[in-house]
């Protein structure tokens, strides 16, 4: 007979592991099917390894600048074998811990490949090497079956990946060597951080970019910001073009590069990344045999998870833009406690904060000016430079942006955009800002301490009113 349980979820990613574990601390049985790797792409091809890998990187860059604060540092240098393992260490200990919170609440992981045979049905075909005495192949049943099973690279006809000249997001986490030449097809997240990563350490990098705007979902003038940094480090950026085609050599690739202007290029570099997008895994599950709608690769669901066939749910890459973990994770949350009847809210996308980790870094949340202006919204815009703050100063890191947009009317903060050092770690005060439907007012009356790069929110809101102090 069947295992049976209140809810299984269909991979064990961000969006996954924590609706189980929410689940289970609901009361639900609740069971967990993973095929190949506990936390999913975030943890361990995704934004764990990065940013472990952009920490060495980041360390890198500033023992090349030890002189600047005084110290001297010699004979600088790396072990690119080195580099990767750590960043593969810090993946697999947070994959363990992930294994550790589902056991800690009770949640079964079933290793292998589910598809749905029928509603609240399925069959797991097992993997190849499961932990050892874990549950794997069979059918099991549940009332509610959430699928979670993430997305994976785009491939553009003709520029597909091949594992060698051309790579992935998981080719470029693992380098052999590091190659001393680039080209990065893409400026989203995925594509910056790996130019930001490997220009660090020393490559020639070529950004090329389809859209006239690097970093497009970003604020217009941000991504300016943030493009001047690049070029200034040495990078290469292409936007309002286009890689037509490739040659291929033996160790190395030309890319056939059509500019804005319609002049042709050819770039010949060591290694080449796509970063075009990623596609849901939404095939091999069994969803169109029961009717699941699905739209341009992605579930159609309706902002608490639930998709048009009852009992079946998505969350996370699979259930569409933004593809982050922390949407992923949030989704989970709603699809699970709205399957327990508790009193939820639907996903408000526009409060979700995006981050890139690259150097500078870039974090924001809700309306850009531009979409602000577009919404008919009217709006008071405030701007602070990195320049006038202390701790920006003391810390060496001068070059940089907060902005805000307010309603004019109503003083509704509708977003806020920063570029320039630790602005992933800041944007989450006007995240929470946001959240609670603050105004300029409850802002420019909060205490923000001295010294830190906090105090430029408190100033670009004060800004946007005319009444900045350090500019
Ligand atoms: C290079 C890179 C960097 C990133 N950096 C960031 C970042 O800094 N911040 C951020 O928020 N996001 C980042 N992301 C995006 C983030 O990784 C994803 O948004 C997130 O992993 C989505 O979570 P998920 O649970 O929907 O899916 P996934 O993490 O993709 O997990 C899906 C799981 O389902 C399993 N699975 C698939 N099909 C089946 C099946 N049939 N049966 C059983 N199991 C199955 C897979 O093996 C996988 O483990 C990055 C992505 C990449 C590629």
């Amino acid at each position: 007979m069947a295992d049976s349980y209140d809810i299984i979820v269909i991979g064990g990613g961000p969006g996954g592991y924590v609706a189980a574990i929410r689940a289970a601390q609901l009361g639900f049985k609740t069971a967990v099917v993973e095929k190949s790797h506990l936390g999913g792409i975030c943890l361990n091809w995704g934004c764990i390894p990065t940013k472990a890998l952009l920490r060495s990187a980041e360390i890198y860059h500033y023992m090349e600048h030890a002189k600047d604060y005084g110290l001297s540092a010699e004979k600088i240098g790396f072990d690119a074998a080195a580099v990767v393992k750590r960043s593969r260490g810090v993946s697999a200990q947070l994959a363990t811990g992930v294994g550790f919170l589902l056991n800690k609440n009770k949640v079964d992981v079933i290793w292998g490949k589910a598809t749905f045979i029928a509603p609240g049905k399925l069959k797991v075909e097992a993997a190849q090497n499961p932990p050892k005495g874990a549950k794997g192949g069979g059918d099991y049943t549940a009332k509610h079956i959430i699928v979670a099973t993430g997305a994976r690279p785009r491939a553009l006809p003709g520029l597909e990946p091949d594992k060698k000249l051309i790579w992935t997001y998981f080719d470029a986490m693992v380098p052999e060597k590091m190659p001393k030449s680039l080209l990065v097809m893409g400026s989203g997240a995925i594509g910056i951080e790996f130019a930001s990563f490997y220009r660090t350490m020393g490559a020639e990098v070529t950004v090329v970019e389809v859209l006239p705007q690097i970093l497009p979902v970003e604020d217009e003038e941000i991504a300016a910001v943030a493009r001047k940094r690049f070029e200034k480090q040495g990078m290469k950026i292409m936007s309002g073009a286009k890689v037509t085609g490739v040659t291929k050599h033996a160790d190395s690739i030309t890319a056939h590069v059509e500019d804005a202007k319609g002049v042709k290029h050819d770039i010949t570099v060591d290694r080449m990344i796509s970063a075009v997008g990623v596609v849901g895994n939404v095939e091999g599950l069994g969803l169109e045999g029961l009717g699941v709608k699905i739209e341009r690769g992605i579930v159609v669901t309706d902002g608490y998870g639930r998709t048009n066939v009852p009992g079946v749910y998505a969350i996370g890459d699979i259930a569409g833009p933004p593809m982050l973990a922390h949407k992923a994770e949030h989704e989970g949350v709603i699809c699970v406690e709205t399957i327990k009847g508790l009193h939820t809210h639907p996903m408000d996308k526009n409060k979700i904060p995006g981050c890139t980790y690259c150097t500078p870094q870039i974090a924001s949340v809700g309306l850009t000016e531009k979409k602000a202006k577009e919404a008919g919204r009217e709006i008071k815009v405030g701007r602070f430079p990195f320049i006038g703050n202390g701790k920006a100063i003391a810390l060496g890191e001068p070059d940089g942006l907060v902005k805000t947009i307010f309603d004019a009317k109503t003083g509704e903060l509708l977003g806020a955009h920063m570029v320039g050092a630790e602005v992933t770690e800041l944007i989450q005060g006007f995240v929470v800002a946001m959240n609670l439907e603050t105004t300029e007012e409850d802002l420019i009356h909060a205490v923000f301490p001295h010294p830190t790069l906090s105090e430029m929110m408190h100033e670009s809101v004060m800004a946007a009113y005319g009444r900045a102090i350090h500019v």
